[in-house]
């Protein structure tokens, strides 16, 4: 036993968050054994409760039928409203101010058409370049939309630094530059391929002094960080449920939109019947009165066989706490470099900062001896029983997750990666 086996065995053992482990079903290695999963940043394991919440919409679908919308414990006709809270807490947001629905790509369309607003003048988009490809081709084609160019109206603010960071006050430069000509900023909150988490309230107070607004994509934030969007007075932000939140393929997404907006008259909107004001919604008549915050901007009657697994999910957060869930994920990754610095030396180059405030459950891991090398070591790896993800070209994304990864499954998942990069 390595003196890190030993230290991942006694930080395992007083872990207050150990039990969360046994909620979920987790996944196999390609030979059926147990596998080290340190993929939730991509797709979030299962929660075993996801089976009885889709039994239950499917025995009320058998039993009650068309009734379900109005009988039972959630009705679904408000069955939206179940997540509310909890998706509040995990954005900071009001509950009025988050809805769970669409998926990301489509709420941030969505979005988009209401916030972006470009003028003659005032008419850029400030994205990160190597932005999500999802992410460019939104806003790309928005501009399109608009019947405007994308090399005139897209701002893509590369690092400055070699290490590929991005550095806070360079972006806000960009955005000081682009000035009254600078429409929205589109940023994430944790930047998908090297894990960096940024700076959301520096940055939406940069974007409104010029008078812009801002949006972020917290595909990879939410459910990984702590996120205060109503006092960081972000304007709206979107996300998935499958990454980190654990609700499944294809989950259904989340919106936020603030107050200060979702109650305004004045902010254009595409619009659905979902959106329509509950009280009057029936009456089928043709003009539309939005439903109160985010919830007005809901299009569709929604997907509840899709809804379903995040109750699961949610209700594992709440018991967790972010706060508690942050300082597991913040151990987890302290040792993971301690141990990557033993075994691996030279080998690989962490690319996701290290200081507390700009990492999250994420190590971006970048294969110093290049792409030929790095896919070999990253198929070894999976044939050792650790799932991560590979992305192009050199890089392998780990993500120990505080619900579910002990402090053992890092140490033994590093033993192993060092193994590969001497096998391969
Ligand atoms: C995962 C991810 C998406 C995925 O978009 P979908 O519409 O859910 O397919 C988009 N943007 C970012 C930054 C992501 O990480």
């Amino acid at each position: 036993m390595t003196d890190f086996t030993q230290e991942a065995l006694v930080l395992d053992a007083g872990d207050p968050l150990a039990f969360l482990r046994d909620r979920f079903e987790l996944p196999l290695a390609a030979d059926g054994s147990p596998a080290i999963y340190l993929c939730g940043n991509s797709l979030g394991p299962m929660p075993k409760g996801a089976r009885d919440e889709i039994a239950a919409v499917l025995t009320r679908w058998s039993t009650l039928a068309v009734r379900g919308h109005h009988e039972g414990d959630y009705p679904w006709l408000v069955y939206h409203k179940r997540f509310s809270a909890s998706l509040a807490r995990l954005t900071g947001a009001h509950e009025s101010e988050v809805v769970a629905m669409n998926t990301l790509t489509v709420n941030l369309h969505l979005l988009l058409a209401s916030f972006y607003e470009p003028t003659s003048h005032r008419h850029r988009i400030l994205i990160e370049e190597g932005a999500f490809p999802s992410d460019r081709h939104a806003v790309a084609s928005q501009i399109l939309w608009h019947n405007r160019r994308v090399d005139e109206s897209l701002i893509e603010v590369s690092p400055s630094t070699l290490d590929g960071v991005w550095q806070t006050d360079d972006l806000i430069e960009k955005i000081d530059a682009a000035g009254d000509t600078l429409a929205l900023v589109l940023l994430p909150g944790v930047q998908y391929r090297n894990g960096q988490v940024l700076d959301i309230a520096r940055l939406t107070a940069a974007a409104h002094r010029v008078g812009a607004r801002i949006g972020f994509d917290l595909a990879h934030a939410v459910g990984n960080v702590p996120l205060n969007l109503h006092d960081h007075a972000v304007d709206f932000a979107v996300w998935c449920h499958y990454k980190y939140l654990c609700s499944g393929p294809g989950a259904v997404g989340g919106a936020f939109i603030h107050d200060r907006h979702a109650h305004a008259a004045g902010l254009k909107r595409l619009t659905g019947w979902w959106g329509h004001d509950l009280a009057t919604r029936f009456r089928m008549g043709p003009e539309f009165h939005a439903t109160a915050g985010a919830d007005g901007w809901q299009l569709s009657n929604p997907p509840i066989l899709s809804l379903a697994p995040l109750a699961a999910a949610l209700a594992i957060f709440d018991e967790a706490g972010m706060t508690r869930m942050r300082a597991k994920s913040n151990a987890l990754d302290t040792f993971a470099r301690r141990v990557i610095a033993a075994h691996c030396g030279s080998h690989i180059q962490i690319l996701t900062p290290s200081d507390e405030a700009s990492r999250g459950c994420q190590l971006s891991l970048r294969v110093v001896a290049g792409r030929e090398y790095g896919r070999r070591v990253f198929q070894r790896l999976e044939a050792l029983g650790v799932i991560g993800d590979w992305r192009e070209p050199d890089v392998i994304r780990l993500a120990p997750m505080p619900l579910y990864t002990r402090f053992a499954d890092v140490d033994a998942a590093i033993s192993r990666l060092a193994e590969a990069l001497a096998d391969a």
